[in-house]
């Protein structure tokens, strides 16, 4: 009996496959296309009319860290891809920097998959309704550790009223994980030493909870 990453569970239909890393691979990859699919035509919320396209989400389907910002912007609707701008070139630099890693080792999604109009907040009726798709994507994905930039991802999955200022610098048991509340990086493109500071030693908090989840085996939190 083979293990399935899509649904945590040990899976018949694998079990005349030979190589398990493989198995794993196929089963997440195809889950979550599937799951993208479906959103590709959604319009459960206003937001579909203003669209080029859905931006569902980029990275590896079984990462064992996801970060969650708040919403594609002008680049992410044209490109169909979270973070291609250059709030995502910081990011990646980031990543790379304080962790160690690249893009291709993490999942990044959105809270609200379809462009806001002029990059405006998502409104709390549109991300509830886009809200499943994100639940499915941290269920399929099942990071170990959540790292949500800026405020409004970060109220949206903490459900706490606070900016991000007060929420930053620690880490909280979410779900059986670690959700790691961040500056959104076009916040430290704006200027500010401190927030590129902070940025960075969230970043690396993110990392040394990865690293003790992973040395137990299982979801932490
Ligand atoms: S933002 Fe989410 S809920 Fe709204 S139309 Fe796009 S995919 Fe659907």
């Amino acid at each position: 009996m083979r293990w399935c990453a899509a649904s945590r569970r040990a899976c018949p239909a694998a079990t005349s496959r030979t190589n398990a890393a493989t198995v794993t691979i196929v089963f997440a990859v195809s889950d979550l296309e599937v799951i993208a699919a479906d959103a590709s035509t959604c319009t459960r919320c206003p937001l579909a009319g203003g669209r080029t396209q859905v931006v569902f989400g980029r990275g590896d389907p079984g990462a064992g860290l996801m970060f969650v910002g708040e919403g594609p912007g002008a680049d992410e609707d044209a490109a169909g891809l979270p973070f291609v701008g250059r709030s995502g070139k910081l990011l990646d630099r980031l990543i790379a920097e304080e962790m160690g890693l690249s893009r291709a080792d993490v999942y990044v999604a959105n809270v609200v998959k379809c462009r806001p109009p002029g990059n405006r907040d998502p409104r709390p009726e549109e991300m509830a309704a886009c809200r499943p798709w994100l639940d499915a994507q941290i269920d399929r994905v099942d990071p170990r550790v959540v790292v949500t930039l800026g405020n409004v991802a970060t109220r949206a999955l903490l459900g706490r009223g606070d900016g991000i200022t007060k929420l930053r610098g620690r880490a909280y048991p979410w779900n059986r994980r670690q959700l790691i509340p961040t500056y959104h990086p076009s916040a430290a493109l704006r200027g500010s030493p401190g927030v590129m500071a902070a940025m960075r030693g969230d970043l690396v908090r993110a990392k040394l909870a990865l690293a003790a989840a992973s040395s137990v085996g299982s979801p932490a939190g």
